[in-house]
């Protein structure tokens, strides 16, 4: 069973204040996952969790973060500048990212964050837009071919975009040691939201091998392992939850194996996740509008695809609780929709549920990571509101709700709009 971490009492007395749709997101929530996190890797004496900015770029959840001892994982201007307005700064700050424009390479390196080269062509780029290489610098694996952890598991880095292959990690090195580099990092990112705790101690295993020797190869000095993103949550309810300490000690046992034999065990490691920090401590709220009886039972809501788009994108499953009728038997098969010319604009597609009547609160679950952040504005719809659940029960807006003026906000050089801005 996925219990809201809200009651309905509560959700009905914010709503007088903040109109429906909005995200909600649970501070005690986040700060215990965080504390159990840090726990579980606090046999490595450098650990430290970098936040994935683009799960949930909001300035109030990253100052939460930053409380519970993490840093930022960047991949866009934007993502900077949020990272530096909150306080985050020098090796507090990861810039991991791709098809980089080297403006960014120059910001990421004002703020000294350190820069994780997702190619060995980006070199030149980064040694013109800081003027040098940086005495600290990670590079991005790809080792190609199939991940597979279980049969129902598996990911396929050979056809992704990202990182480069061993020999050109081996060659990045010799050249990045050569221009100047001191300390350097590995990253990979292999699978993306795996329900399992095999699959940290998996990538653990490849990266440690792969630092073993890029050592040997290159005689450089391998301060940081950088484990990324990808440990995943249970949308559904039947799945059970990746247990993050059992984790911490599956990655420790390869450590153990691999790298402290090898005269490697001041390595620190380093997470970038995204997900699991917030994904199941924010819910969407919305309120059914509609109900439409044709060829399939419909319950339209307030919100839209706008405000969460994973099931529209992905097809992604999102359990919904019917405020109040948490105990009813679930009778009644509807599609819950919203109100977008698309109809991939489905939150549920013939899901069980109680009866619905229009009024009903619901909460859409785990919308915490990916959820407000891949907002867009398709259909003219505007973003919705968030809201922080403060550890002492009370509500802080810690985002407005879009506004027609924001939506046109970029025509102000139109004399048509006036009336409208
Ligand atoms: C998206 C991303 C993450 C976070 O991924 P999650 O699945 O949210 O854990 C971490 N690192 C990089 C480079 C990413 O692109």
């Amino acid at each position: 069973m996925k219990k809201p971490f809200v009651t309905k009492e509560q959700l009905e007395k914010i709503a007088e204040t903040y109109p429906t749709p909005f995200h909600l997101y649970d501070e005690r929530g986040i700060r215990e996952n965080a504390k159990r996190l840090k726990e579980a890797f606090a046999w490595n004496p450098g650990y430290k969790e970098y936040f994935a900015v683009k799960a949930t770029p909001n300035p109030c959840i990253l100052r939460i973060l930053r409380e519970c001892g993490c840093g930022t994982d960047c991949s866009s201007a934007t993502e900077l500048m949020l990272s530096d307005a909150v306080g985050f700064a020098g090796r507090e700050i990861m810039f991991s990212s791709n098809d980089t424009p080297v403006e960014e390479f120059a910001m990421a390196g004002k703020l000294g964050a350190i820069i994780n080269l997702d190619d060995i062509t980006h070199i030149p780029y980064v040694e013109k837009a800081l003027g040098a290489i940086p005495e600290t610098i990670s590079c991005r694996y790809n080792p190609g071919g199939v991940f597979k952890i279980s049969n129902d598991i598996m990911d396929n880095p050979g056809d992704a975009k990202y990182g480069m292959t061993s020999d050109q990690m081996v060659e990045a090195f010799r050249i990045l040691k050569e221009k100047g580099a001191r300390e350097f990092g590995i990253h990979a990112f292999l699978a993306s939201n795996t329900v399992t705790n095999e699959y940290y101690p998996l990538l653990a295993k490849v990266l440690f091998e792969l630092a073993v020797d890029l050592k040997e190869k290159t005689g450089v000095h391998i301060g940081f392992i950088n484990l990324s993103g990808g440990i995943g949550i249970p949308y559904r309810p039947d799945q059970e939850a990746n247990d993050i300490a059992v984790i911490g000690e599956g990655v420790r046992k390869v450590y153990e194996q691999v790298l402290v034999p090898a005269g490697m065990g001041d390595v620190a490691l380093y997470t970038e996740l995204g997900r699991f920090m917030l994904g199941p401590y924010g819910c969407l709220v919305t309120r059914a509008i509609h109900e439409k009886h044709t060829h399939k039972e419909y319950i339209g809501v307030d919100a839209c695809a706008v405000n969460l788009m994973r099931p529209a994108m992905y097809g992604a499953y999102h359990h919904i609780t019917v405020m109040g009728k948490e105990d009813r038997p679930l009778d009644h098969k509807y599609d819950v929709v919203g109100s977008l010319c698309e109809n991939n604009d489905k939150f549920a597609v013939d899901r069980m549920l109680p009866e619905i009547e229009k009024g009903d609160l619901l909460v859409i679950h785990d919308a915490g990571a990916h959820g407000f952040a891949m907002g867009y504005n398709y259909n003219g719809k505007l973003k919705s509101a968030e809201l922080l659940l403060k550890e002492d029960g009370s509500v802080e807006q810690i985002r407005r709700a879009e506004t027609a003026q924001d939506y046109f906000a970029t025509l102000d050089g139109c004399p048509m709009m006036k009336k409208y801005l």
